[in-house]
């Protein structure tokens, strides 16, 4: 037997009501290729894997891969430019 979440009353800070403008987007690299929207089953050991839009039918960029990679150069340079560097506090890096 389950009990029902509890009933969150929305918090309402002066927050002023009615539409709010949108968010603008985030910048998109403008050397990003133009992708070739293959579908899963058009890919090979050659085509860039790296897929397109968040709802099915999901597309792949299928530009030429790099050497030993699964992406083509712009996207294997995106997928790792997560950071790698654990930034420490004030204290303790000096
Ligand atoms: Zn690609």
């Amino acid at each position: 037997m389950q009990e029902p979440p509890p009933k969150i009353a929305p918090l309402r800070f002066g927050m002023p009501s009615g539409p709010q403008p949108p968010k603008p987007l985030p910048p998109v690299p403008t050397d990003e290729p133009k992708s070739r929207r293959l579908s899963l089953f058009q890919l090979t050991n050659e085509t860039c894997k790296w897929p397109h839009g968040n709802f099915p039918p999901f597309t792949f960029c299928g530009h030429p891969v790099e050497l030993f990679s699964r992406y083509c150069p712009h996207h294997r340079k995106r997928g790792s430019t997560k950071p790698a560097v654990l930034k420490l506090p004030q204290f303790i890096a000096r």
